[in-house]
């Protein structure tokens, strides 16, 4: 940034401000995590100059020898940690990917089943202001009164409906999905599954959470969230669907792939790979659980009660605070959390019952199970106190990110 800040003083000055925010801030936002060094870099290189519409060996443009390299090495690689037929790696983003699952597999005005973004669900499940809800007949389902998938309902809400496609996968879902149910289900009522595990990818990756890979059609992920990777999407899917997917993304709903990206990708999946990403991955999903242990013990209450994952999302109508107002005080303390819908939520989705709290990103920056004992005081005080006590919390705060500094 110092450079970029020689070249361009205004983007640069508001790098830097961003760059000391990641290190002033305790980042719990699920989606999010921090990328090595090798995964920054490489999104900063020569690639970012190329177009190289196609596929590696059947581009459109000269010059294509080399990025070929780059997107065989991140198949390969992506292929080998999730165990899969076949692999596009230039989804620009996860809802990218989604479009184009939809678009490789089913027709407008076909019924698919997805869950309701409400309970937990992403937007490219059918929401009503998602392409996929105004071209597709969503039929969504829910979770239960405790907070959990029910299949049963799920089957008999299958049966009904008869979808062509039905979707597995959320954003805001505490406990392990399934797959293999899905997939009975699905093959019941003769429909695809599709499965986004963008939140649970790194967990899949590292084994720590049954992988969708075997039971489903065709599986999408986004690279940056659990998987620690650079912002982006890709699918997989079994071989007799390959075609007609890297046939939606290009020429279907993309352009020239971001190359620079798909090489950071490459070295995202080769730190999967390793050892390390399982150690990494463990201490995720411990550290959840240590949250929401602490969480429990100072009196919030839990949707499903805990986590099995990354995640968990916090219900405050006992704590007689929204979401909003929770989301607002924790960034003056340097906490960064996300407001959340918790199921059938009295509040708009503006203001919310709920905050939704991941530990990826700190878990990167080395806190451990003490920490997170700490932070559910923290954000206790920040209900209980705020008026009295923020200066002694940004202190604490402060003192743990000084413990585990980011980018030195
Ligand atoms: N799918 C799920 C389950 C997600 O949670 C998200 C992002 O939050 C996406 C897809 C969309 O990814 P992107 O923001 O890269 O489009």
């Amino acid at each position: 940034t110092n450079y970029i800040t020689e070249c361009d003083e205004e983007v640069g000055k508001a790098l830097q401000l961003e760059l000391g925010r990641q290190r002033r801030n305790l980042e719990l936002i699920a989606s999010e995590n921090i990328v090595s060094p090798a995964v920054m870099l490489a999104m900063g290189t020569v690639p970012t100059n190329k177009y190289a519409e196609g596929y590696p060996g059947k581009r459109y443009y000269g010059g294509c020898e080399d990025v070929d390299i780059l997107e065989n090495l991140a198949i390969e690689r992506a292929k080998k940690l999730f165990g899969c037929d076949h692999v596009c790696v230039q989804p620009h983003s996860g809802a990218n990917a989604n479009t184009a699952v939809y678009q490789a597999l089913i027709k407008p005005g076909d019924t698919v089943m997805g869950l309701n973004l409400a309970h937990g669900g992403h937007l490219t499940h059918g929401s009503p202001v998602n392409l996929s809800g105004i071209l597709y007949n969503f039929v969504p389902y829910n979770v239960n009164d405790d907070g959990v998938l029910d299949y049963d309902e799920i089957r008999k809400l299958a049966h009904e409906c008869k979808p062509k496609m039905i979707v597995a996968g959320a954003s805001a879902y505490p406990r392990e999905i399934r797959f293999d149910i899905f997939a009975d289900i699905a093959k019941e009522v003769g429909a695809y599954l599709f499965v986004d595990m963008a939140h649970i990818a790194g967990l899949v990756a590292a084994g720590l959470h049954q992988s969708p890979v075997p039971y489903a059609d065709v599986v999408t992920t986004t690279t940056h969230k659990t998987l620690r990777g650079p912002r982006g999407g890709m699918i997989m899917c079994k071989e007799e669907y390959a075609k007609a997917i890297n046939k939606a993304i290009f020429p279907g709903t993309q352009g020239g792939p971001l190359m620079h990206i798909i090489a950071a990708k490459a070295v995202c999946f080769g730190e999967a790979l390793k050892p390390e990403f399982k150690t990494y991955q463990e201490q995720v999903v411990k550290n959840a659980k240590a949250l929401a242990e602490a969480m429990l013990e100072e009196g919030f209450n839990l949707v499903s009660g805990g986590t099995d994952n990354h995640l968990i999302l916090v219900d405050l109508q006992n704590m007689n605070i929204t979401g909003k107002e929770l989301q607002n005080r924790l960034d003056e303390v340097y906490i960064t959390v996300n407001k959340n819908a918790v199921p059938n939520d009295p509040a708009s989705p503006f203001v919310t019952s709920g905050v939704r709290i991941g530990t990826p990103a700190v878990t990167t920056r080395g806190l451990k199970e003490e920490d997170m004992k700490t932070i559910a005081k923290l954000i206790k005080m920040t209900i209980t106190d705020f008026d009295t006590k923020a200066d002694e919390i940004r202190a604490k705060v402060t003192k743990i990110c000084d413990k585990y500094p980011l980018y030195e």
